[in-house]
């Protein structure tokens, strides 16, 4: 079997077969505003004879990404707003957004922070940035918890890792670390004993919010790095996005959803596509989202339900999107719907 090298630019897409010389010009362009890679894992699990195919679709650039919706920004969910200093974002009073890092082993076609990730976004945050961002959070007692994104915070070292813990574990107020990362998935060796030992820190317990949309993505491999973090005794919780094209049917994402469950990694989030540039073909309506969603209810465990979530765009936060089934009838009554659809009163008329 041939070797596969990690994927970096249009040539190296062209030279994999996963783009046709015919479309290179256009996606230079493309690749000249938003970063492109694939990590080797990622590029084996690509199926070349499905021009659909749900990984490919999610990692190999598109001309799509050329238009720019109008309700589409830079800074879609407002992280500038809330950023009191570099690399921190402090939008809810008890937990704080680390951004230690901008750079991704892949890069999501439809990411969120397109405009900040890549060799070209906002780098890595400096010894002094770093030690300002700690400060911040020493100074904030309200800080309950610290969520390392970014970029990917585990593409740093075991080093740089164990540098980050060491300074969250001097912080009494702080209890809970949680990462937000693809790693596991997109790279599972890098899942090794020194990076799980950075990752400890006296008197913190520790998440990992793994992203992936598509069981596919959770291969044996990636199945046994979750197993690793898992037993060394970090928690973990997943992380999606509901994509047009990848993952926008009730069948493959209750698959998704009962694989991470499979896996011990508790559905956390689902999220709506953010108003990010060019992302324009991964966004489906609420109304539809909703739908989807709402067909996993009854049909697959209770343990697979993720929590179907928008980020209010200008910096609101979070808001709840799925459909609610109680309905408020008056006098203190309410009609509540059931998985099938059907309608009950709220208490019972009889
Ligand atoms: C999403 C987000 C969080 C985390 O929210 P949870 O609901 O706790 O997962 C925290 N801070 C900011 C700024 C966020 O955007
Ligand atoms: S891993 Fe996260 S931050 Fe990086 S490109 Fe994908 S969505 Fe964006």
């Amino acid at each position: 079997m041939n070797v596969v090298k990690p994927i970096k630019s249009v040539d190296d897409l062209v030279m994999a077969g996963l783009a046709a010389p015919v479309d290179r010009a256009a996606l230079e362009e493309v690749a000249a505003r938003y970063a492109i890679a694939l990590t080797p894992v990622v590029t084996r699990l690509i199926d070349r004879a499905d021009p659909d195919d749900p990984i490919a679709r999610q990692f190999v650039p598109d001309a799509a990404e050329l238009t720019v919706a109008p309700e589409e920004r830079a800074d879609p969910i407002g992280d500038h707003a809330h950023s009191p200093v570099e690399g921190i974002v402090h939008r809810y009073p008890d937990r704080v957004l680390l951004k230690a890092v901008h750079v991704c082993p892949v890069y999501c076609r439809f990411c969120f922070r397109r405009e900040m990730v890549g060799p070209q976004g906002l780098g890595t945050l400096d010894a002094a940035a770093m030690e300002a961002a700690f400060d911040y959070i020493r100074s904030h007692q309200e800080i309950w918890e610290v969520i390392l994104t970014g970029g990917d915070p585990l593409v740093l070292s075991p080093r740089r890792l164990r540098e980050i813990m060491e300074a969250l574990a001097g912080i009494a107020h702080v209890k809970i670390v949680r990462f937000h990362t693809r790693v596991p998935v997109v790279d599972p060796e890098k899942i090794d004993v020194a990076l799980m030992s950075a990752l400890k820190a006296s008197g913190k317990t520790v998440y990992i919010a793994l992203h992936a949309n598509h069981a596919r993505e959770l291969t044996a491999e990636a199945r046994a790095a979750c197993a690793r973090l898992i037993d060394a005794g970090i928690a973990m919780i997943s992380q999606s996005v509901l994509l047009k094209g990848v993952n926008d049917d009730p069948e493959v994402l209750a698959e998704l959803m009962k694989a991470f469950v499979e896996i011990r990694v508790k559905p956390y989030y689902l999220h709506h596509p953010d108003l990010a540039p060019g992302t324009s073909h991964f966004r489906l309506t609420i109304e539809e989202g909703q739908r989807i969603v709402a067909a996993l209810r009854g049909r697959i465990s209770g343990l697979c339900q993720p929590t179907y979530i928008l980020d209010i765009p200008g910096g609101h936060g979070k808001a709840v999107v799925s459909g609610s089934t109680v309905r408020a009838t008056g006098d203190g009554c309410y009609s509540v719907s059931d998985y099938r659809g059907g309608e009950h009163s709220y208490p019972p008329a009889d």
